[in-house]
């Protein structure tokens, strides 16, 4: 049995550090020598920026996760938007009738359902974290060899790692590209996370702490372009006309980005040595806002497993090992892409039996029993 394992981390994004501060804090932390590598340059973090871009809805079992890594302090008191309800309707009912699906966090117990965060001020309360911690930790710098007992490829959804291993990937274009930006609601969003589906694909509103919100509207590829060439003005009347005037006009208060959709599963996460992790994994739609949170969850469950294989006197990097952080995370993650891939499918289906089926099925659920109370467990991430 070796003494000590060397584990190189690819990627500095949300997961990768996850995963880094998880392996450096464990009870065996002492036997393993933790390199992160990014090929970008290390994230700076300016207090009187405005909120950027990227943003995330962090769900309550994520939180809890940078709680135990000592990270969510620093998150809270830089900023973070908690959101305590969340409505979805679909466009053929109003956002307030009983075809509507409502979860308020007094409901099941909890102050709120989660929060809205940039992406860029978790990596930075992590990388704070991982400051005082024994892990060598790399900028600028692309990995292309890769020599460690473990590598963990967490490089993001076009992973030069996975590639690199040969692993393959199910991959599809969902068709749709998602616009983000910030605007500013007529009407005040009471902490309420939004989502409207219509057949040219969902419009998803959070709200700020700033009172603002921020959207992701995934829209099918056709109208791209032409939402993309509107300009502010318009822009805001073709979102308050998709949102269904729910919180009165809104008006564009923030720069824009566009990302195209695309659906990818790799077929393996692991092979002797490797385990993939993120979205270097599977990268879904981000309708559901999920995406952040199930590589969170490959985080903690692949820390937890080589934790445990060193406490059993295993090899971290021996197939056997990491095949039980695959069994565990694969099948899961496949359920949430197939889930998400079926409702935007779901939901674009202009057919009017199809649509009456889905209000049906919305107000069922809002009369609540076992399969709501799972959706909301699987919305909070607090287990299954
Ligand atoms: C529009 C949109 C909205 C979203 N909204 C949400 C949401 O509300 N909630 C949610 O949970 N998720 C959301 N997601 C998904 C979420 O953003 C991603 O799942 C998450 O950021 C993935 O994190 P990651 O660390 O796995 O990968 P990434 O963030 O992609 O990080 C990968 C890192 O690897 C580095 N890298 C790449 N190649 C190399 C190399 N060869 N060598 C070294 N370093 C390398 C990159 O520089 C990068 O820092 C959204 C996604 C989109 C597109």
């Amino acid at each position: 049995m070796k003494e000590t394992y060397d584990v190189l981390v690819v990627g500095a994004g949300v997961t990768g550090l996850t995963v880094a501060a998880l392996l450096a804090r464990c009870r065996h932390a002492n036997r393993l020598r933790i390199t992160v590598a990014d090929a970008a340059p290390r994230p700076e973090h300016d207090p009187g920026a405005d909120v950027s871009l990227r943003v995330s809805a962090i769900a309550q079992g994520s939180v809890q996760l940078f709680e135990a890594i000592g990270a969510w302090q620093q998150v809270l008191e830089t900023r973070a938007s908690p959101y305590e309800s969340m409505r979805v309707w679909d466009e053929s009912v109003e956002p307030d009738s009983r075809g509507a699906l409502q979860f308020d966090a007094a409901e099941f117990a909890v102050p709120q359902l989660g929060f809205i965060v940039e992406n860029a001020l978790i990596q930075h309360a992590l990388l704070a974290v991982i400051d005082r911690l024994d892990v060598d930790l790399r900028f600028n710098t692309r990995i292309e060899t890769f020599d460690a007992d473990l590598v963990i490829g967490a490089d993001g959804a076009r992973s030069f790692v996975r590639e690199s291993f040969g692993i393959g990937t199910r991959e599809f274009a969902y068709g749709q590209t998602a616009l983000v930006t910030h605007l500013e609601p007529e009407r005040p969003h009471r902490k309420t996370a939004l989502q409207r589906f219509t057949r040219h694909g969902p419009l998803g509103m959070l709200p700020l702490a700033d009172g603002r919100i921020s959207i992701v509207w995934s829209i099918d590829d056709d109208l791209a372009a032409e939402v993309q060439a509107a300009d502010d003005e318009k822009l805001g009347a073709m979102l308050t006309e998709a949102s269904d005037h729910v919180l009165g006009a809104l008006e564009v208060a923030g720069p824009r980005g566009a990302f195209p959709l695309r659906a990818r599963h790799a077929k393996q996460y692991v092979m002797p040595g490797l385990a993939l992790i993120g979205d270097a994994a599977h990268a879904i739609h981000p309708l559901a806002g999920q995406g952040a949170n199930l590589g969170l969850q490959d985080a903690a469950r692949l820390a937890g497993v080589v934790d445990a294989a060193l406490e059993q006197g295993e090899h971290p990097g021996d197939r056997p090992v990491l095949r039980r952080y695959e069994r565990a995370r694969r099948g899961e993650n496949a359920t949430m892409l197939h889930a998400m891939t079926g409702l935007n499918r779901l939901f674009a289906t202009d057919s009017a039996l199809v649509r009456e089926l889905r209000v049906h099925g919305m107000r069922l659920f809002n009369l609540g029993g076992p399969i709501r109370s799972h959706a909301v467990k699987v919305a909070l991430g607090v287990g299954r």
